[in-house]
């Protein structure tokens, strides 16, 4: 059965190498998707799935029931792109100006849709239900998969798998990793109120400038003196600006900085700290502030008994010495939402080949994939579903 879908999946590759291009040529910015979710629905619709669209706003569903019983596996790809401009030399090079597919959803996409095309074509021997989630706007906070579950995407699922192509790993090689994944990445932006003068005079001022610089130098020490240090974290004040002539104490001085934690209790002491390090030194110099904090994605668990399915599924599929235990990257992902609800594991596979230029990093202008990494991705979706259908407790 499993070599069976696989080879047919292989015959099909060159449909979904025209999908995915299609894809490409016409991307869409997360929260704007109109086209790529039509495209999707339009597709699964032409198997003879039940298809949801507008789920959570922009989402498409599709149920497959197997003619067999058994469980219910989710397998989910994200369909946004991003605000770059597309500067490769490729026929199927993006067409819309600023608009690029340059995290590889479009890879993705595609590949999900492969595996629901092979597996409606033997749905009546197959055992159990599999969800296909399509989701919109991955890459901007508050992202998609929150209001995809609240409208009920994972009913009734049992399981959910997810993946990343990911350009700095070579095609051919799956990574995997139990546990903390991905970080979870948070904001905060701090507007100091001093009192400006002239840059003669600054008894007769608070400097914001001097406040601000301070705050900046002392929100150093959250991560190296307040955190444990076998727990990851990281503080950074991205942006500072204050001032604008040579001899004037300005007034204002504002800045903003990202958080990325793996432990929520790391996540929680390190919103507090910010926080309470604002209010000393402000006050402490006589200067008003306003501060805001705002949570992104939660950081991504990976369950450790799907891991390790998918990680001996990989190495069936690869040859052990492809596939490795990676360590956590500190970018975020809204999969984790989803693991918060159900059990399951998000992988990443290789797609770097320099031969066909695919060597840029993610979120590059030259940015690309070698594509031959959706049927890795469709194959070990496969395995996965059957031998959780088949293995799982
Ligand atoms: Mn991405």
């Amino acid at each position: 059965m499993l070599s069976t879908v696989m080879k047919r999946l292989e015959e099909i590759y060159p449909e979904l190498v025209e999908f995915r291009r299609d894809l490409h040529m016409y991307p869409e910015l997360s929260f704007h998707e109109v086209n790529t979710p039509l495209k999707i629905a339009q597709f699964l619709t032409n198997l003879g799935l039940e298809v949801r669209t507008q789920v959570g706003g922009r989402g498409v569903v599709a149920t497959l029931k197997g003619g067999k019983p058994g469980k219910t596996v989710a397998l989910r790809a994200d369909f946004d792109a991003l605000p770059i401009q597309d500067e490769k030399d490729v026929p199927y090079k993006s067409k819309v100006p600023g608009v690029m597919h340059a995290c590889g959803h479009d890879i993705h996409t595609a590949g999900l849709l492969g595996v629901a095309k092979v597996l409606s074509e033997v749905r009546e021997e197959w055992p159990g239900n599999v969800v296909f989630i399509h989701q919109f706007a991955e890459e901007l906070a508050p992202g998609g998969a929150m209001p995809m579950i609240e409208d009920g995407c994972l009913e009734g699922v049992d399981v959910i798998y997810g993946v990343h192509v990911w350009s700095t790993m070579p095609y051919g090689t799956i990574s995997v990793k139990d546990g903390y994944t991905m970080a979870a990445a948070d904001e905060f932006e701090v507007e100091i109120q001093g009192k400006g003068g002239h840059g003669a005079t600054p008894h007769l001022t608070v400097d914001s400038l001097v406040v601000g610089s301070q705050l900046v130098l002392n929100l150093q020490q959250i991560v190296s003196r307040k955190v444990d240090p076998l727990k990851p974290a990281v503080v950074t004040v991205g942006s500072f600006h204050s001032g604008e002539a040579f001899n004037v104490i300005p007034n204002t001085a504002s800045l903003k900085g990202t958080v990325r934690t793996f432990d929520e209790d790391v996540r929680e002491l390190i919103e507090k700290e910010i926080e309470a390090l604002t209010k000393a030194t402000c006050e402490g110099a006589g200067a008003g502030y306003s501060y805001r904090y705002s949570r992104g994605y939660p950081a991504l668990w990976n369950h450790p008994e799907e891991t390790d399915r998918v990680e001996r599924l990989a190495k069936d599929l690869l040859g052990a010495a492809q596939v490795n235990r990676m360590a956590p990257i500190m970018g975020g992902e809204d999969f984790a939402y989803y693991l918060q609800k159900v059990p399951g594991t998000f992988f990443f596979v290789g797609g770097g080949n320099p031969e066909i230029g695919a060597s840029y990093p993610h979120h590059h202008p030259k940015f690309n994939v070698d594509e031959r990494s959706m049927l890795i991705t469709g194959k070990l979706f496969l395995a996965a579903i059957l031998d959780y259908q088949e293995n799982s407790k």
